[in-house]
């Protein structure tokens, strides 16, 4: 992969975390996500130059340009992560030749599921709150992801939809068990596309991590006194990161656990 590539790739997911910022933070405001930006304090109305992925919050050290009160710190943190995220998946998933119709629809369906998981992320993480349009996206795109990686190939793709199946009806009843206290309403469909995106059997390594990231992060909470053992914490900050994880070391982490096995 050139590098010239993957700067391209990294400016597109400058400018997508750009977008997913807005649109999740509008999601939780309960506003429309089109209209012009503006300042949070002041409301005054942004510019073009205010607005530049990452370059703007530099320049402006971070402040509004009109009221100099703080902008959070989330817009450059989503701004970059977006493209460090958009760069890695780029390098990992596209051929360096033989670009093929069905490898790059793939390969957007991706991007496209990956933007909607990291507003879910946003949207659970600072407000325990997921919406239905981002679940939508995310699902119907890792489903014409798995389409086009497949090839149109149904045979192939059922073992991952009843795996993306199985994983619902888990955590449905993990929920149902729980009297709704284990996890939220977004949470079982949030599970199906995250597991149909990574397919059989990445789904089980992308729950392992998920809940062992989960587990230990409630740990350490109850430990230190911030959270008490019947409060719930968001999953979806767990599950989500579990699922790039997966698309990156999926492969090495069930080849090493099948080795364990003696497979
Ligand atoms: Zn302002």
């Amino acid at each position: 992969m050139s590098t010239i590539v993957l700067v391209f790739y990294f400016i597109i997911g400058t400018a997508v975390g750009s977008f997913l910022n807005v649109w999740s933070r509008r999601l939780l405001r309960g506003q429309f996500p089109t209209g012009r930006s503006r300042c949070e304090h002041c409301k005054h109305v942004l510019g073009f130059f205010d607005l530049i992925p990452l370059l703007s919050f530099a320049a402006l050290r971070g402040r509004c340009r009109y009221c100099k009160k703080p902008f959070s710190w989330q817009y450059p943190i989503v701004e970059a992560g977006t493209g460090l995220l958009f760069a890695a998946l780029a390098s990992s998933q596209l051929p360096t030749t033989d670009y093929r119709l069905l490898i790059i629809l793939a390969f957007i369906s991706l991007l496209v599921a990956s933007s909607a998981l990291i507003a879910i992320f946003i949207t659970d993480i600072s407000a325990q709150a997921i919406f239905d349009q981002t679940l939508w996206i995310a699902g119907v795109a890792a489903f014409f992801y798995r389409l086009f990686l497949k090839e149109f190939n149904l045979n192939e793709l059922l073992p991952d939809l009843f795996t993306a199946f199985l994983v619902f009806l888990f955590f449905l009843s993990v929920r149902l068990i729980t009297k709704k206290k284990g996890l939220g309403e977004g949470d079982p469909p949030l599970g199906f596309a995250a597991a149909l995106l990574v397919g059989f059997p990445y789904a089980l390594v992308e729950l392992f991590l998920a809940f062992v990231g989960g587990g230990a992060a409630a740990t350490v909470l109850v430990l230190s006194g911030k959270n008490k053992l019947k409060d719930r914490i968001a999953f979806g900050p767990f599950l989500v990161p579990a699922v790039f994880a997966t698309i990156f070391f999926g492969e090495q982490i069930w080849n090493w656990y099948l080795g364990v096995l003696g497979l």
